[in-house]
Order: C-alpha cells, then sequence, then structure tokens
C-alpha cells in the first residue's frame, strides 16, 4: 500500500470537446495533464507521468515539430511545471526515484529531462513503437524524440510482454498485470489502442483504490457512459479498434468496482480525490 496519492495539473491544452466525446460541444475545453505523485514508503517517490514542461517548447520551436505546438495550444504558467510544484511540496528533483510512463506522448514525458535520478517504467512495447518511427513519423503519432533524456536507455526499466502475468488484482477484466515493486501497491496493465504500448496503473492507498488510466479515456464520463470519441479523434490512435476495447473494458471495470475504485483519465476535468488543482 503506499502512503499517499497526490495529483498535480502540469499544464493544460484546449480541445473542442466533441473531438474526445461523440456528443460533446464545439467548445474549447481545457483539458489539465495530471502528474500523479505517489509516495511509496520503500521506494520513496514515484510520478505517474510528468506532464508539461518547458522542454516541451524548446523540442517544438522549430518546424516540423512545431505543427505539434501549434495544432496543440498548451497553456504553462511560470512555476506549473512537475519538477517546479514538487519542490514547494518539499520534494527535490532527486528524491523522484521512479517515473511510470503511460505512454510517450509530448504531454506525458515532457518532464523527465527534469529528473536525474529516476528510473524509467513503461511497456516495452510502446518504447519498440515509438523507436520504429522516422522523424516525420514520430510526429504524426504524437512523439517528440528530443524530450528523451540523453541517458534514457541506461535508467529504463522495460516492461516486456512476458512480464505481465495472469493474476486477479481486483480490476477484472484486466487480468494480465504486472506488479511493479512486488507489494501489490502499484500494479501496471496493457491499455493498447490510443497507442500500441500504453499502461494504466492501479494504485492501493488508505482510501479508494485508483485505477490510473492515462489517455484510454479523456474524461470520466466517456468510461461511466462506454461513449467513444469523434472520428476525428482516431487519426491521432494506433488502433481504433483496441481503443474501443479497453473502453469497453474499462467500462465493464467501472460497472463492478465503481464504488470501491475511481478510474482516473489523465486529462479528466472531473475532480478526483487526491487533486490539488482547479481546471
Ligand atoms: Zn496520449
Amino acid at each position: 500500500m503506499v502512503s499517499r496519492i497526490t495529483h498535480l495539473a502540469s499544464g493544460a491544452c484546449l480541445h473542442p470537446e466533441f473531438v474526445t466525446r461523440r456528443g460533446g460541444s464545439f467548445n474549447s475545453v481545457v483539458f489539465p495533464a495530471r502528474v500523479t505523485v505517489i509516495e511509496h514508503p520503500r521506494e520513496g517517490i514515484v510520478l505517474f507521468d510528468t506532464g508539461y514542461a518547458n522542454h516541451f517548447f524548446e523540442a517544438t520551436r522549430r518546424f516540423p515539430e512545431k505543427l505539434y505546438a501549434l495544432t496543440t495550444p498548451v497553456k504553462l504558467s511560470p512555476g506549473q511545471s512537475a519538477v517546479d510544484q514538487l519542490k514547494s511540496l518539499g520534494i527535490t528533483p532527486s528524491d523522484v526515484r521512479w517515473i511510470v510512463c503511460s505512454h510517450f506522448h509530448g504531454d506525458h514525458i515532457a518532464g523527465l529531462r527534469d529528473f536525474p535520478e529516476a528510473k524509467f517504467a513503461f511497456y516495452e512495447e510502446e518504447y519498440r513503437s515509438f523507436k520504429s518511427y522516422g522523424r516525420i513519423g514520430r510526429l504524426r503519432h504524437g512523439y517528440l524524440q528530443a524530450l528523451l533524456p540523453d541517458d534514457f536507455v541506461s535508467r529504463a526499466h522495460s516492461i516486456s510482454t512476458e512480464q505481465f502475468l495472469e493474476a486477479d488484482h481486483g480490476i477484472a477484466p484486466f487480468n494480465r498485470t504486472h506488479d511493479l515493486f512486488g507489494d501489490g501497491s502499484i500494479v501496471l496493465a496493457p491499455l493498447p489502442g490510443h497507442t500500441r504500448g500504453q499502461i494504466g496503473a492501479l494504485v492501493r492507498s488508505s482510501g479508494r483504490d485508483q485505477f490510473l488510466v492515462g489517455d484510454a479515456s479523456w474524461s470520466s464520463l466517456a468510461i461511466e457512459k462506454n461513449i467513444p470519441p469523434h472520428p476525428l479523434a482516431y487519426l491521432i490512435m494506433d488502433k481504433g479498434r483496441d481503443y474501443l476495447n479497453s473502453l469497453e473494458r474499462l467500462h465493464l471495470l467501472h460497472q463492478n468496482r465503481g464504488d470501491s475504485l475511481e478510474i482516473i483519465p489523465c486529462h479528466c476535468g472531473k475532480k478526483h480525490a487526491g487533486d490539488v488543482f482547479d481546471v
């Protein structure tokens, strides 16, 4: 069990709501980039994703990468990056020992360079997919090579498909999981579709269990009602069919355990337990 879970927002992006949820409005909606700060009694500080950071603006200063910043307007106020907010909570960059990367999109890994001591946990399939593209292919898929620290490989904790084992952690139908520290406190599960190797994390604390699901959905509402996104959203996805399958399984999980488990999409604008920001 972890000691504490806190959610920060390290910046936000703007999208028309209808793209992220069928039936949504044409208005631009603010989507926070959640960073989850997990305090583990033995392992120390663990982050799930990093949100935006100034490295994002550096990585998208020139074409063709600039197209990413032009098509996804980003808001990041001074002092709002994860590293700055953690300092104000008394957590130094080197206190962060682990970063679980749900997937490698720019809004999830832009802060990796700010944490020099952290190991990076991720699904091998995600890194393989990231490396399989050339510069333009990466950009089309929302990946920015410059965001990976120069020593990324030596700090990588890559989890292979074989390391996701058949096990019951109470999140059926997600039965193939990887128990990150072997104590059941942080349990990872593949959530393919949005990207090829996206993973979510079940986190257990003294409060309600939380299942952090990255971009498997943009809102809790879409999971609760099993509402697919607009067809436009499929343009950036790895596989629409896998996305819908992951969403369907999250919907089933919500139906099974909605009272005892909170499912938290990274960009959900609804208030969740442990959020210390306002949307
Ligand atoms: Zn994403």
